[in-house]
């Protein structure tokens, strides 16, 4: 191990972003991590277990693209550490990964306990403290928690999207208010029949993904990437689907006369929906009306959505106002030495290894800036 320096920095949380500072900081400084629950504990959860770790965008600017809070913010951030360094760190711990089909990053373990292991081993020069940090003073800095308070030359606020903004209030930081995103959707429609059913390659608000009806209403990997968009919007709101190609309709109810509407329409969505759209009948029975309010509810699919499926969020929109963030060293412009990283600030991503990505980009320049401040001037 590298000498000690005088200098301590305190890191509130040790979750993916506080554990990367620690991993960057720990050689040259006196590193504690003050996490309340279990360290990486939420790295477990990522990835249905698998750890989706980045994605394979290697152009800092095409992935920047990815963000509907904080695109322009990650600009630099992500030009100093993106995909190709994160591979990089992995690889250096001891975790070998792949690319996926669909451009997602996991380790060959496909395991997000291997991935907490390997990363908890490499953090053996950071101290932890099991305690519930409260709140920052100020001249000099200090970590108060529910167990004592500790004095720092610098620290690190790593809270996540679901706690901590008391403490960043409390130091005169605003919050832009927190909301669920990447989250399933309620809607004012009765789905309960539908309850599984999955519709590929559905349009809407400009995406086009698969679809997944559920109990409480819809999900799926286009309707996460709706509620992220729509985060900020007020409930309720409609959402309109296109659900197949475009087909000949009428031709084809002229070809199959005595075919029932249910299975011609099936060649085109689940069977199970076209029995919840089209009438009982035969082909020839399809007037022109009918046939034109079977083809609008193929092509516009239209839902009252009331809320976000509680708890079922998978990152937070909102968070500390990024004006108040210096973009190259991750510090706060109001207060000196106290420095933000991960899902605390006013940045989430879309599924796909992006928020995590995040985790590690900004840390990493958390970590810079402390290293620059400290050791370099
Ligand atoms: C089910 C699920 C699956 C996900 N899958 C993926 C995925 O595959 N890929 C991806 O990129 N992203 C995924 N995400 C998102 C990703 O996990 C988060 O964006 C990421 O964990 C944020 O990291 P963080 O370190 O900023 O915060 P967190 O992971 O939330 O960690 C913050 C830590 O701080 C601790 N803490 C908070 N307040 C205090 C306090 N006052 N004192 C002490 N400790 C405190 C908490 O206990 C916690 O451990 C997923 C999220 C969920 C919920």
């Amino acid at each position: 191990m590298e000498q000690e320096s005088i200098y301590k920095i305190g890191i509130i949380g040790g979750g993916p972003a506080g554990c990367f500072c620690a991993y960057q900081l720990q050689n040259q400084f006196d590193v504690t991590i003050f996490e309340c629950n279990s360290p990486l504990k939420t790295l477990l959860l990522t990835g249905g277990g698998r750890c989706n770790l980045a994605h394979a965008e290697f152009d800092f600017k095409e992935l920047t693209k990815n963000y509907p809070r904080g695109e322009k913010f990650l600009y630099s951030v992500l030009s100093k550490f993106s995909t190709a360094d994160t591979i990089d760190f992995f690889e250096k711990i001891g975790v070998k990964t792949y690319i996926q089909n669909d451009m997602r990053i996991f380790p060959e373990s496909n395991s997000a306990k291997e991935v907490r292991e390997k990363f908890l081993d490499a953090l053996k020069h950071t101290h932890f403290k099991k305690e519930k940090a409260l709140c920052i003073e100020q001249n000099p800095l200090r970590v108060v928690t529910d167990n004592g308070s500790y004095k720092f030359d610098k620290i690190i606020i790593a809270t996540g999207g679901h706690a901590g903004y008391n403490i960043v209030k409390y130091l005169g930081h605003n919050i832009i208010e927190p909301k669920p995103a990447l989250t399933a959707l309620r809607t004012h429609e009765c789905l309960k029949n539908l309850a599984g059913v999955s519709i590929k390659n559905v349009k809407s608000c400009g995406f086009t993904d698969s679809l997944l009806f559920t109990h409480e209403g819809i999900s799926g990997p286009l309707i996460y990437k709706i509620s992220s968009i729509k985060a900020r919007d007020k409930f309720p709101y409609k959402l309109t689907f296109d659900l197949s190609e475009e087909f000949n309709f009428q031709e084809l109810l002229n070809q199959n006369p005595h075919k029932s509407v249910k299975n011609l329409i099936s060649e085109f969505v689940p069977k199970s929906f076209a029995e919840y759209i089209t009438p009982d009948k035969k082909c020839h029975m399809i007037d022109g009306k009918t046939r034109d309010e079977i083809l609008n509810k193929i092509h516009n699919f239209t839902l009252t959505i009331t809320s976000p499926v509680k708890g079922g969020e998978v990152v937070t929109c909102g968070g500390v106002d990024l004006k108040e963030i210096n973009p190259k060293t991750m510090e706060s412009k109001l207060i000196k030495g106290i420095y933000f990283c991960g899902e605390v600030m006013d940045i989430d991503g879309f599924c796909g290894g992006f928020n995590l990505q995040n985790c590690w980009s900004t840390a990493f320049c958390a970590s810079q800036g402390i290293i620059t401040e400290l050791l370099e001037f």
